[in-house]
């Protein structure tokens, strides 16, 4: 009898031992998915716009050899899906988007990239959170569904910076049936999921991810202060500001200290961090935004985070759409070498 209690005590021990073994396993895999996402941007204003081209970008073929040939590792393609998706039940995504994200993403596979597909501006659910629950899990059902056979350069992101009424206390109780419908296709897939108010590190405090799911990636969005990099933008509340400065030594710190809140985010989570988005809208100072960018690339490198740039071609860009080059100060600021 003794020898048989001990002998389970055993078998335990060893199952659990295996189980913990598997997680460090997968967890070092992770980081390792998220140190391959690099440096990239993010083909902003163009599926994610009200129909493509109205936010200014149009994809073209030529632009994933471009990102390809100039160094980047990554693309996210910010996408409108819920514009696509039917208002009830089963929700059935439209063929159009559908093929349309299908020739993108094998755009970027044909050219080494990794690619990071979102559901991006999903106005409805931030207004109403409990009733475009169901929504959100019948658009990642097909979303899954469809690109489950693709390789792990495929990233699937659940959800743009969760607001207004998508706080993180309806926010985290919506990300396991999320993610177990993403499961049931995509077991091995890589998910980055970040918190509410709008992807900020704030938001990563009080996230809850599902502990046993180890192949999430976290994420947060970076555009302080929001009065220099977003000054002379319309539509947004530093519209108004201009000629804000940035670069002093307090600057700098404020930015350290908020990067080192993530990072210690990332070490007791144990998950890796990619920055989604950061960037300057045009009218700030060039210099100022030049000197910006060069310290969040550089900063986040220093701890490990991978990012992609925002935006590619509009009103962020690091590329000129209409002469077809780079605008050199910022691209040297992501790309130094
Ligand atoms: C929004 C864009 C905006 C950018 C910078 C993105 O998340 O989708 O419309 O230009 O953030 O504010």
């Amino acid at each position: 009898m003794k020898n048989s209690i001990l002998w389970i005590l055993m078998m335990l021990l060893g199952a659990s031992f295996l189980v913990g073994c598997q997680a460090k396993k997968t967890d070092v895999e992770t980081f390792a998915a998220n140190e391959r996402l690099g440096r990239g941007v993010n083909f902003g204003n163009a599926l994610d716009g009200p129909r493509e081209g109205a936010w200014g970008l149009y994809l073209k073929e030529e632009y994933f050899s471009t990102v390809a040939e100039a160094g980047f590792d990554t693309i996210r393609l910010p996408i409108r899906w819920a514009k696509y998706a039917d208002v009830y039940e089963p929700y059935e995504l439209s063929e159009t988007i559908l093929s349309r994200v299908d020739w993108a993403i094998e755009q970027a596979l044909a050219n080494d990239l990794n690619i990071i597909i979102n559901v991006h501006h999903f106005d409805a659910i931030m207004q109403m959170p409990e009733i475009q629950t169901e929504r959100l899990v019948a658009i990642w059902a097909q979303i899954a569904d469809r690109y489950q056979d693709y390789p792990d350069s495929v990233y699937f992101e659940i959800l743009n910076e969760p607001h207004e009424k998508l706080t993180n206390e309806l926010w985290n109780p919506m990300i396991p049936p999320v993610l177990a419908v993403i499961r049931e296709t995509n077991p091995n897939r890589y998910v980055i999921i970040g918190g509410a108010d709008w992807n900020n590190i704030s938001g990563l405090q009080t996230l809850e991810l599902p502990k046993d799911d180890r192949r999430i990636i976290g994420t947060f969005h970076y555009y302080a202060p929001h009065e220099f990099t977003h000054q002379g933008a319309s539509w947004s509340s530093a519209g108004d500001s201009s000629a804000v400065p940035w670069g002093s030594e307090a600057d700098v710190k404020e930015l350290q200290s908020a990067f080192d809140l993530a990072l210690a985010w990332s070490e007791s989570e144990n998950r890796p961090l990619f920055i989604c988005e950061f960037g300057t809208f045009y009218a700030a100072p060039l210099a100022a935004r030049v000197a910006w960018t060069t310290a969040v690339r550089a900063e986040a490198e220093k701890r490990g985070f991978s990012w992609t740039y925002w935006d590619f071609g509009t009103d962020f860009a690091v590329y000129d759409l209409g002469t077809k080059e780079w605008r050199e100060p910022i691209f040297k600021a992501l790309l130094p070498e």
